[in-house]
């Protein structure tokens, strides 16, 4: 079940402090804290969805709209258009990399890697 508690739904309701890359009615994107390449942002709808399958299952066509115009309009205001990768984690036991923030968000990367890479695959 959504825990609203989480970081994400904070910052969707603004009860941490948030420097949004590009928001619209229905999603923000924002740079990750803990950056694993040159350019790592992510991209989170507003809405309560624990995982990509609960976004895709549940959220309105509205809502799923605004998510990609927000990931499209985040691609162009970085200049980034190609060379990179797009990750989504579901599951606090996901085989690749583990999710630990349980609101839907993808991880959009490019760049030089960073040092902290070598920790992802624990
Ligand atoms: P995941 O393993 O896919 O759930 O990744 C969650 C991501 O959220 C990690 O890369 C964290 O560095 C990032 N993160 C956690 N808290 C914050 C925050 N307050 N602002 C920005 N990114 C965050």
């Amino acid at each position: 079940m959504y825990d609203k508690n989480n970081v994400f739904a904070k910052i969707v309701r603004n009860e941490i402090p948030r420097e949004a890359i590009v928001e619209n009615e229905y999603a923000l994107s924002f740079y990750d804290i803990n950056p694993l390449f040159e350019r790592h942002v992510l991209v989170i709808p507003k809405g309560e969805y624990e995982n990509l399958l609960d976004f895709v299952s549940n959220a309105s066509v509205e809502e799923q709209g605004a998510f990609w115009a927000c990931f499209k309009e985040t691609a162009d205001k970085l200049g980034v258009c190609e060379n990179f990768n797009v990750l989504s984690n579901a599951g606090a036991e996901a085989p690749f990399v583990k999710q630990s923030v349980f609101h839907f968000h993808l991880h959009f990367v490019s760049g030089a890697k960073k040092d902290g890479i070598k920790n992802i695959l624990k």
